[in-house]
């Protein structure tokens, strides 16, 4: 039984992140096209609908069932993206408005967001 899956291959294994998923899993490609949760910002590590899925099925169940799929679901995954637009574009204005901050650390800041990492995390 073990040995049949092994040497099935199926769309799952190609790697590559199906648009499709933003709306099924709220789920967005990051920078290193990679699956990023738009929910609660973790980065899985591959590509893989069956993770993404399980992802969204057991820490999601609320938004899940708040938003069923269709419309709604549409609907709210857009306002996630919104938000994570909104908070990017604060971090920017926050940048820019400390005189004592330089392009650098502007630019490492700004990294931390993108990969989803807590301003804690580390030197910076
Ligand atoms: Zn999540």
């Amino acid at each position: 039984m073990a040995s049949s899956e092994k040497k099935r291959r199926t769309e799952e294994e190609n790697r590559e992140f199906n648009q499709d998923w933003t709306e099924s899993f709220a789920f967005i490609c990051n920078t290193d096209g990679l699956p990023t949760c738009l929910i609660c910002h973790e980065k899985l590590a591959h590509n893989k609908k069956s993770n993404l899925e399980r992802h969204f099925t057991t820490k999601h169940t609320q938004f899940a069932s708040n938003y069923p799929t269709g419309n709604a679901r549409k609907k709210a995954v857009e306002e996630l993206q919104k938000k994570q637009l909104q908070s990017s574009s604060m971090l920017t204005n926050w940048a820019q408005s400390s005189s004592n901050v330089n392009l650098a650390s502007f630019a490492v800041a700004l990294e931390i967001a993108r990969r989803g990492k807590p301003f804690t995390d580390g030197e910076y």
